[in-house]
């Protein structure tokens, strides 16, 4: 497979880490991002043996650190092809949608779906001239209308504005050939998912790894689970 240059946000701990750790074993130039310089050193140190691996800061729910890292990729490698919207929080776990704080909800709407859609907007100039350009929105079954339930109402609004958007951006960015894509990792352990989660984080990468990598441009638009299209 042809070499990629690959940025994964959120890919410090957790499944973004599974998922960098994936696409170094694919032969793909990965760029580790964290929020913390230190994070992001430390990913990359504990995954210089798998390959060409990079690293630099994102706050995705920072403009100025999307523009900055932006800058790092094009003055580095002058495009990009692979992007995993991966970062997210869930900071209303168990709220109902009556007693939610709404300064919370806010915020995991700036990370999961403001962070995501100004993350995409600054990387597509980049990728336009890759001629296998995909972009996975790491999505959450919570965010399915079709079996929504109402015990974490900011994170699962978050995840469905997320499908949305990759609807909406799949559709404008045919034209470019950037396939865009959501996926469902599964209920997987990490500090998110907690201690009791069925998947390792390499389980929940697996798909995700996949979709980063679709060569066929009409597969766009879908949202995934196991590697098989499920409802929005
Ligand atoms: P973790 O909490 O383990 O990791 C979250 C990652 O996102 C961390 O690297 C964290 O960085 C980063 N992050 C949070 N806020 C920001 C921000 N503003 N800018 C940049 N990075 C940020 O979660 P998971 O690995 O479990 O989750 C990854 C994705 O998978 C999320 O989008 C989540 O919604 C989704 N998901 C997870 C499921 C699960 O069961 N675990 C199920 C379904 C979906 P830092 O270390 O700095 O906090």
């Amino acid at each position: 497979m042809k070499q990629k240059v690959a940025l994964i946000t959120g890919s410090n701990r957790g499944i973004g880490l599974a998922v960098a750790k994936s696409l170094l074993a694919h032969g793909h130039k990965v760029v580790i991002t964290a929020r913390k310089e230190m994070e992001a050193q430390k990913a990359q140190l504990s995954l210089k043996n798998l390959g060409d691996v990079y690293c630099t800061t994102l706050d995705v729910s920072d403009v100025k650190s999307i523009l900055d890292c932006r800058n790092y990729v094009e003055d580095q490698f002058g495009k990009l092809d692979i992007l995993v919207n991966n970062a997210g929080i869930n900071y209303d776990t168990w709220q109902t949608t009556l007693s939610a704080d709404l300064e919370e909800v806010r915020q995991t709407f700036d990370t999961n779906v403001f962070g995501a859609w100004k993350v995409i907007q600054e990387f597509v100039p980049l990728m336009k001239d890759s001629s296998h350009a995909n972009i996975v929105n790491v999505s959450s079954g919570a965010g399915a209308l079709s079996s929504m339930s109402c015990n974490t109402p900011g994170y699962s609004m978050s995840k469905a504005a997320l499908n949305v958007m990759t609807i909406q951006f799949s559709k404008e960015l045919r034209p470019y050939n950037i396939v865009v894509n959501a996926v469902c990792p599964g209920w997987v352990r990490t500090d998110m998912g907690g201690d009791g989660a069925p998947r390792s984080p390499e389980e929940g990468a697996e798909t995700i790894v996949w979709a980063s990598e679709l060569e066929d441009r009409n597969i766009t638009g879908k949202f995934f689970r196991d590697k098989k299209e499920i409802e929005w």
